[in-house]
């Protein structure tokens, strides 16, 4: 899954990329992928051909690339989805779903495993974009709201939630999955089931600062592979860097009792160290 700092890197590769660019043509595999924002694919290649784009936006996992006729681009990722620059003559794999082609050359790539994607994409008023989107405007996005640390100690005493739970939750906190805040949790030292009420002013700063510092550190990884040409998620070179996610059994990198993976829902993981998280 795509979390904030591996969009936020996508999103300024896309705005020195495509901004001031002319949409050319657009091709839609999959009628699913314009679903929730279209009754078909020809509403949305309509609602893209011959627009320009002026700006490339991010709030949480979800770009809003808005377009000149006072109407956003909305692309989600899903769970799975991934956007791939290319030339525009390059041909559409098995799993792309959409193809985007700009008239000064260059290409966008929407892709996903599988036939049913996850990923969804659609054309809104720019006014009221991340309502249509499904992105509550009032969650907190850690990199585009910035807010301070007292600012955020009064976000987690209001919120009165589990901290991982919080962290994962887009009606709280928009950007950040289940990947970043085992991080986050694991840096700050902190336990997963801990209320976020009940944290020191020490434990909010130190909660703030792992936030900060995991989003950076993982921007700047996430930028190294796009660099090199690779795609943005490449799982096995994230996952060189993670330190407690997805490595259940292996030694914390703190403290080198093994890492546990505990079940919090259905569906819902949290990798942890039991010493080092208190
Ligand atoms: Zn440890």
């Amino acid at each position: 899954m795509l979390e904030l700092p591996d969009v936020e890197v996508l999103r300024k590769d896309l705005e020195k990329e495509i901004v001031g660019k002319r949409i050319k043509d657009v091709a839609v595999q999959s009628t699913g992928l314009v679903k929730p924002f279209h009754r078909n694919r020809p509403e949305l290649i309509k609602a893209l051909e011959g627009r320009k784009i002026d700006a490339v936006r991010r709030r949480g996992h979800t770009l809003f690339v808005d377009l000149d006729d006072e109407h956003t681009w909305v692309i989600d990722p899903g769970a799975s989805g991934q956007l791939f620059r290319e030339t525009a003559t390059a041909e559409a794999g098995s799993d792309t779903h959409l193809t985007v082609s700009f008239t000064t050359g260059g290409a966008i790539h929407l892709s996903e495993e599988g036939s049913e994607p996850t990923a969804s994409t659609g054309v809104v008023a720019t006014e009221g974009a991340y309502e249509a989107a499904g992105v509550n405007p009032d969650a907190l996005d850690p990199l585009d709201d910035n807010p301070t640390w007292m600012e955020f100690g009064r976000f987690l005493a209001a919120a009165s939630s589990p901290l991982k739970l919080l962290l994962t939750d887009p009606q709280h906190v928009v950007g950040i999955g289940p990947m970043y805040s085992d991080e986050i949790l694991w840096e700050a030292g902190l336990r997963h089931d801990r209320g976020s009420q009940t944290l020191s002013t020490q434990e909010v700063r130190r909660l703030y600062r792992a936030m900060h510092e995991v989003i950076f550190a993982a921007m700047k990884q996430v930028g190294a592979s796009l660099e090199e040409n690779e795609p943005v998620e490449d799982d096995e070179e994230i996952a060189e860097h993670l330190r407690v996610h997805g490595r259940d059994g292996l030694p914390c990198p703190r403290c080198r009792r093994p890492i546990v993976r505990t079940r919090i829902k259905k569906g819902i993981y949290t990798y942890r160290c039991e010493r080092c998280m208190i």
